[in-house]
């Protein structure tokens, strides 16, 4: 093994990244060293960059979507999470978090996000100029600290099994829309979590899935993920409702996936939900204002349902579990939705796109993710 690591530092709000040398640590009882091939990177980091999560100090190492090989394993690693035996140069992916598995949160309320005990994640762990370093997955190696991680062996391409973490964002969104076999969906949106909704209602039996977006090159990958029908953005609301329920072939879909992230697109998704039916919203992850609501005319006359969707959930473990099977399952085109691989030293560029254009290298970002081998 390279004695030496390298990791990419952000040295504070929207300030420098340094490309960082470490020692390689030697993973102790239960913990276990990783030689990172991908670590995806999304909407969170540019948040995270931008100061926007108090809980997370600078100099910060980010990165949460990690995929890599093993490359030493503390004594008592054997099996990955679902009992699979694991030896080194198996590929992985790693769950970011830990809670205890005990208390009345993780076992009755089967909430370990709410765990009192959760140890700090990976890609969050703050700050990075302390022990234990190589926290996160922007780095050539992950320690993996906390004896007892979530790890899951696969032999899925990099770029396919780096999915995990946002797939398992989609499949909390298709849960909270109560999609059965049969429904009607539309997914507003088709940056990666809406792509995945669209791949994760599929796999949920969803009969007809529209999907709204731009630019056009996402909306054709919406189509080869699962889309029966696309629609493009540029037509304004009220043609745009007119072409997604033409597309449905009804006034309105059983369940809509909101995944765009505006005020006004939570106002829009509303009006794509047909009586009965269920808004799904992902998309306004961090503050970005208020709507006009009328709790009459657009919930009780209507009959909806309006679920809230934060990230993959308060038991994401499940769901990182499952999206992973779903990716192992195949018959999509996932690995197109990678669009950029991108070297340590670029994290701060990657991050930057993140925040404002989604686009690096003249090219509109669907995925992106740091190869610290690039
Ligand atoms: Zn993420
Ligand atoms: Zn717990």
């Amino acid at each position: 093994m390279d004695p030496t690591a390298r990791a990419a530092i952000v040295t504070g709000v929207a300030g420098a990244v340094e490309v960082r040398e470490y020692d390689l640590p030697r993973p102790g009882p239960g913990q276990f060293v990783l030689e990172v091939e991908l670590c995806g990177m999304c909407g969170t980091d540019a948040h995270i960059y931008r100061g926007r999560l108090a809980s997370v100090r600078f100099p910060a190492l980010l990165g949460h979507e990690i995929v890599g090989r093993l490359a030493a394993l503390g004594e008592g690693v054997a099996t990955d999470h679902a009992g699979r035996p694991v030896a080194v140069g198996d590929r992985v992916g790693v769950f970011p978090s830990l809670s205890c598995g005990r208390c009345f949160e993780c076992q009755v309320r089967r909430r370990p996000g709410n765990c009192p005990d959760r140890r700090p994640s990976y890609g969050f762990a703050s700050p990075a100029d302390r022990p234990p370093y190589l926290t996160g997955g922007f780095a050539t190696h992950l320690y993996a600290s906390n004896a007892g991680t979530v790890f899951y062996r696969t032999d899925l391409p990099a770029e396919v099994a780096v999915l995990q973490e946002p797939l398992s964002v989609a499949l909390h969104g298709v849960e909270r829309s109560a999609i059965r076999i049969g429904s009607t969906v539309v997914v507003q949106g088709v940056g990666a979590i809406g792509l995945m909704a669209v791949a994760a209602a599929r796999a949920a039996g969803a009969a007809r899935v529209v999907a709204v977006g731009a630019p056009g090159a996402r909306l054709e990958l919406a189509a080869r993920l699962g889309a029966d029908a696309v629609v493009d953005l540029g037509q304004g609301t009220s043609g745009r409702r007119r072409a997604v329920f033409d597309a449905l072939g009804r006034e309105g879909a059983d369940a809509v996936i909101g995944t765009a992230g505006s005020p006004e697109s939570f106002t829009e998704a509303l009006g794509l939900v047909a009586d009965g039916g269920v808004l799904a919203e992902l998309g306004n992850f961090t503050d970005r204002g208020t709507v006009p609501f009328n709790p009459f005319s657009d919930l009780l006359k209507r009959d909806i349902t309006i679920a809230g969707v934060y990230g993959a959930g308060p038991d994401m473990q499940r769901r990182y579990h499952e999206a992973l099977t779903i990716l192992e399952r195949g018959g999509s085109p996932f690995e197109q939705v990678v669009s950029h691989r991108v070297p340590l030293g670029r994290v701060r560029e990657a991050l930057e796109a993140l925040g404002s254009g989604y686009a690096l290298d003249g090219r509109d970002v669907v995925k992106l993710a740091i190869d610290p081998s690039a």
